[in-house]
């Protein structure tokens, strides 16, 4: 949008001046100018969208924005990224607020999907290869993975999130994530949340119990996702009782610590199964449901993102939150899993 919003301003400006070379250097003003005001559109959104930010976060925000824009630059690609130095220490979005807008992406497998009569999952899958980028362009952007521990605490007036916050989520549990996507997260410092049927340890194309415990000593978070990953709005209240608390229970004996963050198997729930989350002592779920804002007053029904095979790092920035790469940027980064884990072939 912001591409067609800028031909159109230079049209007109074009129409309304005699000289040619003065009307070029207009235009290219223009693109400058467009080029930031994309930007700055972008961000005021953010800041927008941020329901329950005070006003001095936004200035805090703005001021924080601005300095860095100079005099407009002849260039179509906003300069809006800081090239990928040492993690600056986190500016704080917000401190409190019932509502916040953070992204929670959804990832399934990291692998490639060789089989072309399996759409669904070639759908669900995202490349080791396009995962690293995706990682590796969201540190380089500013992006600032938290838990679901952190957004809870955000939203009920705790400790306020980094700049451009979002939660890296992870459904059922594949062993993927052990062999490929762990291994990136760490590398860039982040944090991902896996939902892990707890039914289905050491299964093929499952992390182990042992993986599981792997993960989470690398700083991972582990939430339940049910024994058996069944749609809980079909089965009776005491059947969908058990498969939410023995999912709790399990992997709280394997881990050694509380698990408070739960996912709806495909995404499905209603009232009273959300009730029966609760009263298991979860803190939190996620759904299926899209959209990026969360509120206290909802955090068993929080928003989700999908992230499909589909999606660029481009198309992931903007799922993400975060600035676009320049058209022409590749990772730099060497690979970060081993292209002989199974999770990379299979
Ligand atoms: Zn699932």
């Amino acid at each position: 949008m912001p591409d067609n919003e800028g031909m159109g301003s230079a049209g007109n400006t074009h129409g309304l001046t005699r000289s040619r070379s003065r009307s070029a250097a207009i235009v290219l003003l223009m693109l400058g100018l467009c080029g930031v005001s994309a930007v700055a559109t972008t961000y005021v959104a953010r800041a927008r969208d941020a329901v329950a930010s005070t006003p001095a976060t936004i200035a805090l925000d703005a001021s924080s924005f601005t300095s860095p824009v100079g005099p407009p630059v002849v260039a179509a690609v906003p300069p809006a990224v800081a090239p990928p130095t040492a993690t600056p220490a986190p500016a704080v979005t917000v401190s409190t607020g019932s509502c916040l807008n953070v992204p929670i992406l959804v990832y399934h497998y990291i692998r490639i999907a060789n089989n072309p009569k399996d759409p669904l999952g070639w759908n669900l899958s995202v490349t080791p290869r396009n995962f690293q980028s995706q990682m590796d362009w969201l540190h380089t952007a500013g992006g600032h993975p938290v838990t679901m521990e952190q957004l809870m605490g955000a939203l009920n007036g705790g400790a306020g999130l980094p700049l451009h916050p979002v939660v890296l989520t992870f459904d059922d549990g594949h062993d993927d994530f052990a062999t490929v996507a762990a291994p990136i997260l760490a590398r860039n410092g982040f944090v991902g949340i896996n939902y892990v049927v707890s039914g289905f340890l050491g299964r093929y194309a499952y992390m182990t119990a042992a993986q599981v415990q792997s993960v989470a000593a690398m700083g991972m978070v582990i939430g339940a996702h049910t024994v058996d990953h069944v749609n809980l709005n079909a089965l009776s209240s005491q059947v969908a009782k058990t498969e939410i608390g023995a999912s709790k229970a399990a992997l709280e004996h394997l881990l050694g610590h509380p698990v408070k963050d739960f996912a709806y198997p495909y995404g499905y729930f209603n009232d009273s199964v959300a009730s029966l989350v609760a009263q298991a002592g979860f803190r939190d779920s996620v759904t299926m449901n899209s959209g990026t804002l969360q509120c206290a007053s909802q955090h068993f029904v929080f928003h989700r993102t999908r992230v499909v095979g589909a999606d660029t790092v481009w198309s992931f920035a903007g799922k993400a939150g975060v600035a676009s790469p320049p058209s022409n940027w590749t990772d730099p980064q060497p690979a970060a899993y081993s292209q002989s884990a199974r999770g990379y072939t299979s």
